[in-house]
């Protein structure tokens, strides 16, 4: 077993926090770096450090090929004042099953995990104290070997970064407008639309840049082969709620596995409700919507938590809700779900885990 390095820079003032914190533009002091080179037998040289400039040689892999997977969860203050995470062990899971997929090393999650801790208690004071806030994490690996040949690296880093965040939506909890495409496809079954891989967010920039462009948000995304079954929204799982069920897309291949997706199942399930996962044509949406037995559209994820749909176009189809106010369920689970995160209810799933 590899240890840390602790290399703790002393600030000069009290860390202040502006009063409005944009998504993922400002870094805690410290960041956590650990390398890897199967020369060395493996991970080595795991420390906690300075936040800075990492150097990296012009011809590392990841650079040229996009060998580089990454995570996101976020870490809270609750109105007790522990500092709680939200289900992180999935967040290690998924990263090495990315990991794997892409040829890369897999670690230790539970070193990972606690060498996130020990980063998250040394910066304690940049996680913002306010309702709604949260110290957003970012673990990344990437592949370093200098080298131009397509392969897989023999070389790695592995860093996690902080980054104190506001609420997802500023004006409180209201509904974005999306647009489902049928001119770009995100990811397809047995590609790596299941991993967080930098890769996948890349390609999909122009359909988010012509959804902006026409004033959506986010673009719903549908099957690459057929283009026919909703898929998800930018980086949110979708969820459908039908008058007698609440569906949302079967783990294909092409989806990614969120963490917020499962805890809604769970939740949902726990409150009694008819939870499916399976293919959900748009078509079956459309004309749910118009049958009247359509009751809202939500997204799923770990920035938002739950974000309502207030509007989806199809082609010419245009589908409405209200744009003002969320949808009823949808705002429950969001409610639910930060109520277990901030501690304001029982975490009766065992979902917390607590920095110290
Ligand atoms: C991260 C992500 C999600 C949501 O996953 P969570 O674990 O709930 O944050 C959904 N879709 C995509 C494409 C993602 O990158």
């Amino acid at each position: 077993m590899i240890s840390i390095d602790y290399q703790i820079v002393k600030r000069e003032s009290k860390v202040e926090l502006p009063e409005k914190l944009l998504f993922g533009r400002m870094f805690s002091d410290h960041m956590f770096e650990m390398d890897y080179d199967e020369a060395k037998g493996g991970w080595y040289k795991a420390a906690i450090k300075k936040y800075g400039p990492i150097s990296v040689n012009p011809a590392a892999m990841a650079l040229h090929y996009g060998q580089e997977i990454f995570e996101g969860l976020k870490a809270y203050i609750r109105d007790d004042g522990r500092v709680a995470l939200f289900r992180p062990k999935k967040n290690m899971e998924r990263m090495n099953n990315s990991a794997k997929r892409l040829i890369m090393p897999e670690f230790d999650g539970e070193f990972v995990l606690n060498a996130i801790k020990e980063l998250i208690s040394i910066d304690r004071d940049w996680i913002p104290r306010k309702p709604g806030h949260a110290l957003y994490i970012r673990p990344m690996m990437m592949s370093t070997d200098p080298y131009l040949g397509v392969r897989p690296s023999e070389t790695y880093k592995l860093i996690v970064i902080l980054s104190p965040v506001g609420p997802y939506y500023p004006e409180g909890f209201k509904p974005v407008p999306i647009m489902a495409t049928d001119k770009y496809v995100r990811a397809v079954r047995k590609g790596v639309g299941e991993c967080k891989a930098a890769g996948n967010y890349a390609a999909s920039l122009a359909a988010q840049k012509e959804a902006r462009e026409q004033g959506f948000t986010q673009v719903l995304w549908l099957d690459a082969i057929e283009q026919k079954y909703i898929e998800e929204v930018g980086t949110m799982n979708m969820f459908v709620h039908f008058k007698d069920e609440v569906a949302t897309p079967a783990l294909s291949g092409s989806i990614l596995p969120g963490v917020t997706r499962n805890s809604v199942i769970q939740i949902l399930k726990d409150w009694g409700y008819n939870v499916t996962e399976r293919k959900i044509a748009i078509q079956e949406v459309i004309e749910g919507y118009k049958s009247g037995r359509l009751m809202e559209l939500f997204g799923s994820g770990t920035a938002a938590v739950i974000s309502s749909i207030g509007r989806l176009k199809y082609g010419d189809i245009l589908l409405q809700f209200s744009e003002e106010e969320a949808g009823e369920l949808g705002r429950k689970l969001y409610k639910e779900i930060t109520d277990i995160q901030y501690g304001r209810i029982e975490d009766r799933f065992g979902w917390i885990t607590f920095i110290d």
